[in-house]
């Protein structure tokens, strides 16, 4: 699977900030770490800290699957909105996954902190109604949220234009949201606590076994780690292990603009998203950019994605100067990659029937990083053999 292509805007900037070697021999591991996006660095990141020895591997160069990608917004605002997914599952289990994601949130901040690594900046949080129909049921949601306990403002269309300067028909404004930059926190993580060089990319996984007393995974120059357990830590590649339909693969588009020499952004940078579907949203960035993402196509055939990525980023272009024109938005990278949906916006987290020892991480929807610092932890509890109170809102068979 091809899963990006143009020119990221982390890769571009960041380039390769360290390198990792193949897997040239056999090796013993306590856990197998298969991904090392940042569900894997991640996960990585928990069991470390909790004193376990673990071998990451990753087919790719690290970073460069979906992480690379990402436009990194940290919102607790998972593509269902909080008072649909009540709906679905009921108020309980919808507001603890919201407080779940707005919990990963400032975990993130303390993990960054912990690491000594600055790619993290809290922000506000601005969700727009791009029609007037969607006006009532963003009203409900915006007190489905009061009543959750989180901190949350009803902006009218009028104190959108005063205060942000742009036209909507209304909007809540969340307090909790950050940003970060996926690709380089995924690498600072993999090197925190990196002493016994267990880290291996290029290294494509072509067969796994799982025994009841561990797993062995085989590459595809025929060596093999054995471990006593496995994350699969995959992203959407996730669909060549299990044969359970659980996700929805779409495509989706991201453009940022030249620098900007002065920041004369709108009011606090917050992060703006809207109410359309698919949804436009936009940040900026520490040297004075502005990133707009969106535009989504319902499928993920590669070859279709990227062929539409110069009229995309046109589309994007419109959409940024039609709500900022003073902006004058101009493109510099453009990139395209997939992404993936599932019934509730919610990941599945947590043990697969058939596949002893083996604990997925994946984070779909929107909001992948979060997710993946939620899976990370629901993961590490497990092979702890802690109960975790919450894994039961992300299994497959839930
Ligand atoms: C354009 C775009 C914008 C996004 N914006 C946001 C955002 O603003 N906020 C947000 O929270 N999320 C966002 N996301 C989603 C987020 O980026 C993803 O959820 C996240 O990066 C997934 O990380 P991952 O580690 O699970 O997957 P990946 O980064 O894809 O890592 C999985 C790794 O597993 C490896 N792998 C797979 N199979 C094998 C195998 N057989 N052998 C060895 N290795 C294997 C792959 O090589 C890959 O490197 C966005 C996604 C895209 C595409």
């Amino acid at each position: 699977m091809t899963l990006k292509s143009g020119y990221p805007f982390w890769l571009v900037k960041d380039g390769l900030p360290f390198t990792y070697p193949k897997l040239d021999h056999d090796i013993e591991t306590e856990v197998a770490i298969l991904g090392a996006g940042i569900s894997g660095a991640l996960a990585r990141y928990y069991l470390v800290e909790a004193g376990i020895e673990c071998t990451t591997i990753d087919a790719r160069t690290i970073g460069l699957g979906s992480t690379s990608a990402s436009t990194s917004l940290l919102q607790y605002e998972i593509d269902v909105p909080l008072h649909r997914l009540t709906q679905m599952i009921g108020r309980d289990k919808a507001e603890t996954a919201y407080k779940l994601c707005g919990r990963a949130i400032e975990e993130l901040g303390k993990i960054t902190k912990h690491v000594g690594i600055e790619y993290f900046e809290k922000k506000k949080s601005l969700y727009y109604a791009a029609y007037k129909k969607d006006v009532a049921w963003l009203k409900e949601e915006f007190e489905a949220r009061k009543a959750a306990g989180f901190d949350v403002t009803w902006l009218e269309a009028e104190d959108v234009q005063k205060e942000y300067g742009f036209k909507s028909y209304g909007a809540i404004r969340s307090e909790l949201a950050a940003q970060t930059n996926a690709y380089m926190l995924s690498h600072c993580l993999l090197q925190h606590k990196h002493k016994n060089n267990r880290i291996f990319d290029r290294s494509p996984v072509t067969d796994i076994k799982h025994h009841k007393d561990g797993v062995t995974l085989t590459t595809d120059t025929g060596y093999t780690i054995k471990a006593k357990k496995l994350v699969y830590a995959v992203g959407y590649e996730v669909v060549d292990f299990i044969d359970k339909d659980i996700v929805k693969l779409l495509s989706t588009y991201a453009t940022i603009s030249e620098q900007y020499n002065e920041r004369n952004f709108w009011k606090d940078e917050l992060l703006i998203w809207n109410t359309a579907d698919p949804y436009l949203y936009l940040r900026t960035t520490a040297d004075k950019r502005v990133l707009v993402g969106g535009r989504d196509e319902d499928f993920s055939v590669d070859w279709k994605r990227d062929k539409l990525l110069k009229k995309k980023t046109k589309q994007l272009t419109t959409d940024v100067n039609k709500l900022f024109p003073e902006l004058d938005f101009k493109p510099e990278f453009s990139w395209t990659g997939t992404f993936g949906s599932t019934k509730d916006g919610l990941p599945y987290i947590g043990e697969y029937p058939g596949k002893p020892n083996g604990y997925f991480s994946l984070g779909f929807g929107g909001n992948g990083i979060t997710f993946s610092q939620i899976g990370a932890e629901i993961i590490r509890d497990m092979i702890l053999g802690k109960e975790n109170e919450n894994a039961h809102l992300f299994r497959f068979d839930r």
